[in-house]
């Protein structure tokens, strides 16, 4: 390895852009190289389900081109670039046939999509959107549309489901589940969200899915395992995202649900870290914005000499749908308790009580989202 190779980021997601800047908020000098296989746009990925609801437009979600990065932060950024290998005892990238030198590496390249294969051939009018490239080419394809089908009811699908109706098109969602974010919140809280989004318009197709996608004049016929059809024009895929270990693991990284690390964000190889959504830090995968902050404030001490541990604090998660404002902060895999729920209309307080009496997570819909921030200093910190 040679002396003055740089520290290599790949990804220029929210994780790895978070962390160059912790990088230069501390040292100026080191040199950076990010690599990313996208445009290297910076944006919030939060705001793709908000785009109707802020009035913005795909391109108005971007917060910087990758010219802009490159000046913001001081470092090399290549675009369009996939990394294709990881030499692990050479400490070299493999780019095709480039071989690239690393003094640190850092795999911040997200997560996949998941895709079902669905027979039928209107497949050209389905979207999956997790990053802004993807939402260029959904708004594309929606101008002079009206109807949108959502096969998935979780966050994402929910969130795009208000924020289509907020931008006045048909909205239909299809899900297995008999509601809601199911994995996510309790009942009560699930069900207050569905009333909220059945009140503005959102039409609800549960415990069914779709099983045949054909095309009919401009737009898509989707037949339900119920027996039911659903015509569309589009159709958003949102059934979830598995963080991406293919790679690492063929490059003799250890993985499991995700890449595994351990507090300091140190992979099972030297010099290989990694942070976001691709990783399961000391046991958790969390695909959220929150911990992939935390991660880049420790990693970039790290980097820069000082080994530093992560500190998970209670990690809320608002859900952003303003039919039905909702805060999440789910209790642990193993916690013992029970939910106790109080419920007003489509406002829902739901504390889970773990079997001291302590409040150990909590789900809260309505009016009563405005209790989130005391709430979330009574559930404990994930990292005691
Ligand atoms: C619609 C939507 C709404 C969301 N809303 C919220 C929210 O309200 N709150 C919240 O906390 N979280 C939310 N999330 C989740 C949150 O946005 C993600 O957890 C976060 O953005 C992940 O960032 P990341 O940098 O780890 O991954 P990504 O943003 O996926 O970045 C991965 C990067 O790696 C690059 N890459 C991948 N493979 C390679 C390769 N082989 N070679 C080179 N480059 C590669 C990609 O091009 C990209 O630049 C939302 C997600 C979505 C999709």
């Amino acid at each position: 390895m040679s002396a003055d190779a740089p520290i290599v980021i790949i990804g220029t997601g929210l994780s790895g852009y978070s962390l160059a800047r912790e990088i230069r908020k501390q040292d100026k000098d080191s040199a950076v190289m990010m690599i990313t296989a996208d445009d290297g746009f910076s944006y919030s990925k939060p705001m793709l389900s908000t785009g109707f609801t802020k009035g913005k437009e795909a391109d108005e979600l971007a917060q910087a081109s990758s010219g802009g990065m490159v000046e913001q932060l001081g470092i090399e950024l290549r675009t369009h670039t996939t990394i294709t290998g990881i030499d692990v005892d050479a400490h070299e990238l493999h780019i095709g046939e480039e071989r690239l030198v690393y003094s640190s590496l850092v795999l911040a390249w997200g997560a996949d999509l998941i895709r079902l294969t669905i027979p039928g051939e209107g497949h050209e009018h389905v979207f999956s959107i997790n990053d802004l490239m993807d939402y260029r080419a959904f708004r594309k394809a929606l101008a002079g549309r009206k109807r949108v089908a959502i096969m998935g009811a979780g966050l994402i699908g929910c969130e795009f489901a208000n924020d289509l109706r907020n931008g006045d098109y048909e909205v239909d969602v299809i899900a297995p589940s008999d509601t809601v974010m199911p994995g996510l919140l309790p009942p009560e809280a699930a069900n207050a969200v569905m009333d909220g989004l059945t009140e503005i318009g959102v039409n609800f197709h549960l415990e069914t899915v779709v099983e045949r996608i054909e095309k009919r004049g401009e737009g898509v016929r989707l037949t339900l395992s119920d027996g039911n059809i659903v015509n569309s024009d589009i159709v958003i895929s949102a059934v979830g995202l598995r963080p991406r270990t293919d790679l690492a693991k063929a490059s003799g990284l250890k993985v499991n649900r995700g890449i595994e690390v351990n507090r300091a964000l140190e992979t099972s190889a030297k010099d290989i870290y990694a942070l976001g959504d691709c990783a399961e830090v000391d046991g958790h995968v969390l695909l959220y914005v929150l911990p992939l902050m935390a991660c880049a404030r420790a990693l970039a001490k790290t980097l820069l000499g000082e080994r530093t541990e992560v500190s998970y604090g209670t990690m809320p998660v608002m859900i952003k749908t303003p039919c039905c404002p909702t805060v999440v902060c789910p209790p642990p895999n193993d916690a013992k308790g029970e939910w106790k729920v109080e419920r007003t209309g489509n406002s829902v307080k739901a504390l889970f009580v773990g079997e001291g009496g302590e409040t150990l997570g909590f789900a809260v819909t309505g009016d009563f989202a405005i209790e989130k921030q005391a709430l979330s200093k009574e559930v404990p910190p994930i990292h005691r």
